[in-house]
């Protein structure tokens, strides 16, 4: 039997009225003979109220009670979605993650997935019931629940769907597909139909906030493909897949935003071995995600270390710093607060020349000053002032004609 995965967001399954309207979307394709596994969210915004619970009570929740917490927002979500189908007529069975084995590391509040058990799964559906899981969750091997990190349940259903052996996870949500910008900033930015996985992971990480970054990795490593969907409106949405000869030809995808970042400036540390390795063994052990390393020799002695941060690792930042700092030997560090970045991703740059030029002609245009430049092979971004941002991503939009299809551009 075929399975397709679909993975419903908490504004798809808000209410009553929202469940029941997704619970057709299951109905027509389980009707056409494929085995439907449905991933879903906790309702509306359930996760926040119960953040906001936790906090009333402690300011300073222990992590595993947290997730112990966080958890049964899907919980009963899942368990109203199998009593929605069964209403309908339809054979339904409900799971949490730990019914299903799906093992994680102990990392509460951002577990990540070891494995899953799809045994109990494929029998389900080899009974005809549609299988209903709680996304979002797991368990660690001493039994204690785990969630995956906020926006986790995508990383559940493309999981999942690896897990099963299914070709295609939906993930349903409140917006059409990807654009190719934030249309919140860039009004005219259109829906691309498709996009290949590793423009997607940069677009991700970089804050375009559809979709969580693992379940991209996850649909790349495992092949999987996930198409993003509008779960209250019949349109096709985006494709993410591999990628294919016609993305080359387009050379920017999309571009985006991320704000509420943080620089971080290490100046005259000592150029000898061993000292980038001291001060990103701090960060990691202070749990620090760093993004945009880099690393410049000022003088056979010395040399000035960069990186950026989310200013919400800010707090643990400094504490690392403050062990750091003399053991690198460094004569400064300096702190920028109010930055963000603004990039520009495509497949395409890998065969097209003269992209960070026009991008950093549209920036100058618009007069916004660029901090410091960071690029990948299909990536290049600046770090700008957070408040000329959105200037800076309508200009970068209009220079790369980012309100029309990937097929039509002229650049
Ligand atoms: N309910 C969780 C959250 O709000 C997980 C998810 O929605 O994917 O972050
Ligand atoms: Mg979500």
């Amino acid at each position: 039997m075929e399975i397709i995965v679909q993975k419903f967001g908490g504004t798809s399954v808000a209410d009553a009225e929202k469940i029941r309207q997704a619970a057709r979307r299951v109905i027509k394709i389980k009707d056409k003979g494929f085995g439907v596994v449905v991933v879903a969210s906790a309702r509306g915004k359930q996760t926040d109220q119960l953040v906001a619970d936790a906090l009333e009570l402690n300011p300073n929740p222990p992590k595993r009670e947290m997730d112990q917490l966080l958890s049964t927002g899907e919980v009963q979500t899942v368990s109203l979605f199998a009593m929605a189908l069964d209403a309908m007529g339809y054979d339904a069975i409900s799971y949490t993650g730990s019914q299903i084995r799906m093992l994680t590391d102990s990392v509460f509040t951002k577990a990540r997935i070891i494995s899953i058990d799809g045994e109990r799964i494929h029998q389900q559906l080899e009974q005809g019931k549609v299988v209903i899981v709680a996304g979002f969750q797991g368990i660690d091997e001493h039994g204690n629940v785990t969630t995956l990190g906020r926006g986790g349940s995508d990383t559940t259903g493309v999981a999942l769907a690896a897990a099963l052996g299914a070709k295609l996870c939906e993930i349903y949500t409140d917006v059409d597909g990807i654009y190719t910008a934030d249309p919140r900033i860039y009004k005219d930015a259109v829906m691309m139909k498709q996009i290949s996985y590793d423009e997607m992971l940069e677009m991700a990480s970089l804050g375009a906030g559809v979709m969580h970054p693992r379940a991209i990795e996850f649909g790349k490593k495992y092949d999987v493909t996930i198409h993003v969907r509008n779960s209250s409106k019949e349109i096709e949405g985006t494709i993410i897949t591999h990628e294919v000869p016609q993305m080359e030809g387009v050379v920017v995808s999309g571009a985006t935003i991320q704000r509420d970042m943080a620089k971080i400036g290490l100046v005259g540390v000592d150029n000898v071995p061993g000292n980038a390795a001291k001060v990103f063994a701090h960060l990691a052990r202070a749990k620090v995600v760093v993004h945009d390393i880099v690393q410049t020799e000022l003088s056979p002695e010395k040399a000035n270390l960069s990186f950026m941060i989310n200013v919400s690792d800010l707090d643990a930042t400094k504490e690392a710093l403050d062990k750091i700092k003399g053991e690198v030997n460094c004569q400064n560090i300096f702190i920028r607060e109010d930055i963000a970045e603004v990039s520009v991703v495509g497949v395409g740059m890998r065969s097209h020349y003269g992209v960070a030029e026009k991008m950093f002609e549209a920036l100058a245009e618009a007069k916004v000053n660029i901090d410091s430049i960071t690029t990948s092979e299909i990536r290049i971004s600046c770090a700008v002032d957070d408040d000329q941002a959105e200037k800076a991503l309508v200009a970068i939009c209009g220079a790369f004609e980012l309100h029309k299809p990937a097929d039509v551009r002229k650049v």
